[in-house]
């Protein structure tokens, strides 16, 4: 099965992403995920997505298509992957359209998790991520057992650059103008499910199982 989530940045969609990929044994690819790994390990990678994570810009499709083609061409993707950040542009939803086309192959359900701009400055300022593995948090909504440390593996937590005021309401106004428009796009395709992403993680999780179930 093959799940692409969509959503504004901070709407959940790693939270669910997370959930979905432990229940149906499926990979999380995050683009944003293996940005940050580069990124951290200053790689070559890293350093060209630098500047536009920094200022909540898009990297440009044809660097981004590349990475996602490779992960997702890797032996534990085989049996389907739940994509969290990727697509963000019509472009990019065409290219991995014609490279499952080739392979007579498609995506299966495309995941709309919906939460008004006004939840999500809340939400991404709260926003705390583990250094280590990656589990993210909310400072309200969802605390970690004890403030600052991950759960599950016990590391730092962190709150993302990009998660800062004036980066938030660019990355916004970005999700508005390129990526919003994918959901008129599988909705053509008669693939597209909505969820109420306002609702506490759990029933979001709830209202998700219950799509991938129907499938
Ligand atoms: P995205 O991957 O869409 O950018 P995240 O999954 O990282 O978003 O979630 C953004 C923030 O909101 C995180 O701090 C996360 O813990 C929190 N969060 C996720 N789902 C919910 C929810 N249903 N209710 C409240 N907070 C949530
Ligand atoms: P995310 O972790 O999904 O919020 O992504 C963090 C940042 O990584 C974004 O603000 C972009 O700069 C970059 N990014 C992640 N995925 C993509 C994508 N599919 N296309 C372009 N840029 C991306």
């Amino acid at each position: 099965m093959k799940i692409i989530m969509l959503g504004a940045p901070g709407a959940g969609k790693g939270t669910q992403a997370k959930m979905i990929a432990d229940k149906y044994a499926l990979p999380h690819v995050s683009t944003g995920d293996i940005f940050r790994a580069n990124l951290k390990e200053g790689t070559e990678l890293g350093m060209k997505v630098k500047a536009y994570m920094d200022q909540g810009a898009l990297v440009p499709d044809e660097l981004t298509v590349e990475i996602l083609l490779d992960r997702v061409s890797k032996d534990d993707c085989k049996n389907g992957y739940v994509l969290d950040g990727f697509p963000r542009t019509i472009p990019q939803a065409e290219v991995l359209d014609k490279e499952l086309e080739k392979l007579g192959d498609a995506v299966d359900l495309a995941i709309d998790v919906e939460v008004p701009d006004e939840n999500i400055v809340r939400r991404m300022s709260g926003r705390r991520a583990c250094v280590k593995c990656g589990a993210t948090y909310h400072v309200e909504h969802i605390p970690p057992k004890q403030e600052g440390i991950c759960d599950r593996c016990g590391a730092e937590l962190i709150q993302r650059d990009d998660d800062k005021p004036e980066t938030v309401q660019k990355r916004l106004s970005v999700y508005h103008e390129q990526t919003a428009p994918l959901i008129d796009y599988y909705t053509k395709k008669g693939i597209l499910k909505t969820v109420d992403g306002t609702q506490d993680m759990d029933a979001v999780f709830g209202a998700i199982t219950a799509i991938i179930d129907r499938h």
